[in-house]
């Protein structure tokens, strides 16, 4: 991604137009079709589920599968999969919030000093200031605006999410891999919201990108699933050991599941994204709409660097509307929006963030754009913004 990216910044900022990364298409090809010629005759494409504690061990211990808290053949299709997307190694976990768990609790001893966003994805703020704080680890702060400016001096691991959510502020993932790197610490990328195809944190230079696969990954709000990726061997070691020893497994039934969301990745991610950029658009025309925050729009502050780091701007769009009312009227006149919480999934949904505690404003809702069809889902949402303010359209 990276050459054709920095080329990219500095061209006019057309929105829709994002840089794709340079192998995002053929990764995803070559992924799909990995062991279309590689099987041997009569073995399944579908990986097997396999659902036991125990295998067979006579003897010596020896082989990959010994006790089912360690290994499952699902897992290492899974892991094998996920590993393929991204050219890397990776690690599953029952949950996106256990994935990042591991990687804290393996990367950091006490006293070590770690980096998160104030703005960021609020459990895993919880999870270090609570848990990792209390047994000695030194959790530090900093606005997602304030990153590129903040020292990497001192910080053993740097956790960031970029988009960050809900605000949708961006971090340059190549610099801040740089300084991380200057200054002896790890960088970790939350690319969630983005996932390998819209994303590479590794091609950038992070050490580790971490993903809560219950979102985007999986797609159907139907399974909570995580894992970590890394090409540093070491730093994989430690995560599967801490799975291994403290017993964060997923279930061989979820990770098939997970494995078949995969499969429609791509064509979920291009819809998501086109969708969302075509509402932002017609949104920030809206009389409604006090304000539209999209990466994909010029208006967004880090435009220029969402175009060059991402492949599409994401599925999430943060609009504010008057109060409170008048958001929780918009989300629940539009039949087309879920009123939940999470994204990520084929059903687009809407929910106002100030209700969990977020620093923004009481009429700031976070729309969580899905697969609908484009030109009717923009139609019921601008209908139900019409319902609140006569459009100017
Ligand atoms: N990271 C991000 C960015 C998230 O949004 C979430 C959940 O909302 C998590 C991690 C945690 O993932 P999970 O809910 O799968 O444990």
């Amino acid at each position: 991604m990276s050459e054709d990216a920095n080329k990219d910044q500095a061209g006019p900022a057309r929105p829709g137009e994002a840089a794709a990364p340079a192998d995002a298409d053929g990764r995803f090809t070559e992924y799909l079709h990995r062991e279309s010629k590689r099987l041997a005759p009569g073995a399944a494409f579908a990986p097997a589920i396999v659902p036991t504690s125990i295998y067979s061990l006579a003897s010596e211990p020896s082989g990959e599968y010994q006790y089912a808290r360690w290994s499952n053949p699902g897992w290492t299709a899974l892991e094998e999969a996920l590993g393929a997307l991204e050219q890397a190694g990776a690690v599953i976990f029952p949950s996106g919030a256990a994935a990042v768990a591991s990687l804290l609790a393996s990367a950091l001893r006490p006293g070590e000093r770690l980096l998160l966003q104030s703005d960021g994805y609020m459990g895993t703020r919880t999870a270090a200031q609570t848990y990792f704080a209390r047994s000695g680890v030194v959790v530090q702060t900093c606005p997602t605006a304030q990153i590129a400016a903040h020292p990497f001096d001192g910080y053993r691991l740097i956790l960031l999410e970029t988009p960050s959510n809900p605000g949708l502020d961006l971090v340059d993932i190549r610099d801040s891999a740089r300084r991380a790197h200057a200054a002896g610490a790890a960088l970790v990328i939350d690319n969630t919201l983005m996932t390998p195809l819209g994303q590479c944190p590794l091609d950038l230079g992070a050490d580790a990108a971490v993903y809560s696969d219950t979102k985007v990954l999986n797609g159907h709000s139907d399974l909570v699933f995580g894992h970590v990726a890394s090409r540093e061997p070491q730093l994989l070691a430690g995560v599967v050991d801490w799975r291994r020893v403290c017993g964060a497994i997923p279930g061989p039934f979820e990770a098939w599941q997970l494995q078949r969301g995969l499969e429609t990745l791509e064509l979920r991610l291009a819809r998501m994204h086109a969708n969302a950029l075509d509402l932002a658009l017609a949104l920030s025309e809206h009389r409604a709409a006090v304000q539209v925050c999209y990466p994909g729009l010029p208006s967004h502050p880090a435009h220029a660097l969402a175009r060059a780091q991402m492949n599409g701007f994401g599925s999430l769009i943060g609009l504010t509307l008057a109060d409170a009312d008048t958001a929780e009227r918009f989300i629940q006149g539009c039949r087309y929006l879920r009123p939940t919480t999470s994204f990520g999934g084929l059903h687009s949904s809407a929910e106002r963030r100030a209700r969990w505690g977020d620093a923004v404003a009481p009429g700031f809702i976070r729309l969580a754009i899905g697969c609908e069809p484009t030109a009717a889902l923009r139609a019921e949402v601008l209908r139900s913004m019409d319902q609140l303010a006569p459009a100017r359209r």
